[in-house]
């Protein structure tokens, strides 16, 4: 089931995501929605707030980057096909940065339709996390994997892109910005005046 991505000015995006403490089929059926919401808007990345369930969970798709991105990663200390890999869901997510180097690129963000900006990040990390069974995992990446993770799990401590985005990146967004957020709050006041009333 695709589910609705709330957008930039919802509340929930700056919630932090609980601690699951179920891993059961609900939660597997709910990975799968996330999966299929994240391929029908062709993101490489989905954290729960984003579908407005306040949970620890996201999930990351490397399968719909350019085949020229180049990165590496480790997971459980080996290297398995990264198609094995992805869509790859991240539980309890806590990051740790490798080394110093960091490296600027443009991000988009599913909750941000149309809003690009330069955004500097650690280039390497480790990411200690649980899967859809509770099972604990290490990967340790760079690149576009190292930034989209990063990226996903700033959603689930309400972290968003733009604040992690200097002056001179936010200067242009002022306005799309503004904008995105007062048709978001005008979503959730008919969204909240609709659900108040009786059903006919
Ligand atoms: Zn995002």
């Amino acid at each position: 089931m695709i589910l609705r991505v709330t957008q930039y000015g919802d509340p929930v995006l700056r919630k932090k995501g609980e601690k699951i403490e179920q891993f059961d089929a609900r939660l597997e059926e709910f990975s799968r929605d996330m999966w299929e919401t994240m391929g029908a808007y062709d993101g490489i990345g989905l954290a729960a707030p984003q579908v407005s369930v306040s949970i620890s969970m996201c999930v990351v798709d490397m399968r719909v980057a350019q085949q020229s991105e180049v990165y590496n990663y480790r997971f459980d200390g080996k290297q398995p096909p990264i198609e094995l890999l992805m869509p790859l869901v991240l539980i309890h997510p806590e990051i740790e940065f490798l080394g110093e180097a960091e490296t600027v690129r443009e991000e988009g963000c599913l909750s941000f339709p149309e809003i690009y900006g330069e955004v500097v990040r650690p280039e390497a990390i480790r990411v200690k996390f649980q899967d859809l069974k509770g099972a604990h995992h290490v990967l340790e990446c760079d690149g576009l994997l190292g930034r989209v993770v990063q990226h996903e799990v700033d959603h689930l401590n309400g972290i968003l892109f733009i604040d992690r985005m200097d002056r001179k990146a936010l200067k242009p967004l002022d306005r799309p910005l503004k904008r995105l957020k007062k048709l978001t709050s005008t979503f959730l006041a008919e969204k909240s005046k609709n659900s108040a009333q009786p059903d006919q």
